[in-house]
């Protein structure tokens, strides 16, 4: 490995101003860990650009190299699982946040962190998918464990522009499942029907406080909204279907009654990408590999390098960025 690399650093000055930029890093100066990975390609999440902005406290100790996401080559490893030469993934575990994480041409992490690569993905197709397809995947399989199957009628998929959404919409209409999508953005309607939706709802029908129980129309739901939306989610759900809760774009609360649960039978199944087990995380991306045709997420994902990080981590706080962004470093 090179002695000398580029990483961009988050860091802290005497009166606690937080800054980011990209800087050369020494190999020594790289945490503890029992595997190094050349990192080919990292990408910038949501929770990154609040890491490099500093507009939510993300990350735990400074300096900190922002990625919570990577895919690269080992290069060095002591772990019996890992040689050099693996083509591997990192989603999560705090990486990016108390550890250093992929925004760097070098990363070193505990290998029990890492899961292989899948051969059907190029590092920068990994980087697309990213946590945001990963988490999608994982609702999918929540819903599966829960019985909810093609045949058990429509599911609803809500924030299905965003990155957990549209990957969800793929990966569920690709299935075989009829699947409704819920947007705010009426101009992306085309897009959402293009990855497999039969039908796109706008966001309003879902933003109004409702009764307990509603109509009951969706065999399973993927909801990355939480608030009110999720609360009328759940009271439109049939007897004993399920919905997968993995995030909170509308609102950390969940005004709703317990009706749907207790007199439908429904199922409220939370999903976390992060400390997710790691034989969950590889069965999600074998699944993605068999599942997800990386061709659906082209016209959404751009590419940007190392130095473009902090600028675009503003833009995405702002509410400017759609899509994926990838960040090749080899
Ligand atoms: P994006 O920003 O790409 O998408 C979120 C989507 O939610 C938006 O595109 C929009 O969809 C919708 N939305 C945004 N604001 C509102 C609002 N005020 N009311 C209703 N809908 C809204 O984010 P991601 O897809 O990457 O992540 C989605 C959520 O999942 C986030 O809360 C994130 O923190 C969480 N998450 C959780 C993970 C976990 O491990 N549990 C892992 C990854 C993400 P549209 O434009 O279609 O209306």
């Amino acid at each position: 490995m090179k002695e000398q690399f580029r990483a961009l650093i988050i860091d802290r000055d005497d009166e606690k101003k937080q800054s980011a930029q990209v800087a050369a890093v020494s190999s020594d100066q790289l945490p503890d860990g029992d595997v190094t990975v050349e990192v080919a390609a990292s990408t910038l999440n949501y929770k990154d650009a609040l890491a490099i902005t500093g507009a939510s406290p993300v990350v735990r100790s400074f300096p900190m190299v922002p990625g919570i996401d990577l895919a690269g080559t080992v290069v060095e490893s002591s772990n019996a699982d890992f040689a050099p030469g693996d083509r591997v993934v990192l989603n999560g575990w705090g990486v990016g946040e108390k550890h250093w994480g992929g925004l760097a041409e070098y990363a070193r992490l505990d290998g029990n962190w890492l899961i292989p690569l899948e051969s059907a993905f190029t590092f920068e197709q990994a980087m697309g998918i990213g946590t945001a397809g990963y988490t999608a995947m994982l609702c999918v399989m929540a819903l599966e464990r829960h019985g909810v199957a093609p045949d058990s009628g429509e599911v609803l998929v809500t924030g299905a522009a965003g990155g957990v959404g549209s990957i969800a919409v793929a990966l569920l209409s690709g299935l075989g499942y009829r699947v409704a999508a819920v947007t705010g953005r009426h101009e992306e309607a085309d897009y959402l029907t293009g990855l497999g939706a039969a039908r796109v709802l706008p966001r309003t029908d879902f933003t109004e406080p409702g009764r307990p129980l509603a109509k009951e129309q969706w065999a399973g739901a993927v909801d990355v909204v939480g608030g009110q939306v999720l609360a009328n989610v759940c009271a439109g759900v049939k007897y004993r279907g399920t919905v997968a809760a993995c995030g909170l774009a509308g609102g950390m609360d969940f005004p709703a009654t317990v009706a749907p649960f207790i007199l439908r039978g429904v199922t409220l199944a939370g999903v976390d990408s992060v400390m997710c087990p790691v034989d969950e995380r590889r069965e999600a991306w074998r699944r993605l590999a068999r599942d997800l045709d990386p061709a659906v997420l082209e016209p959404v994902t751009t590419t940007a390098t190392l130095d473009d990080c902090a600028r675009l981590a503003d833009e995405m706080i702002a509410g400017r960025v759609r899509g994926r962004i990838v960040v090749p470093l080899g």
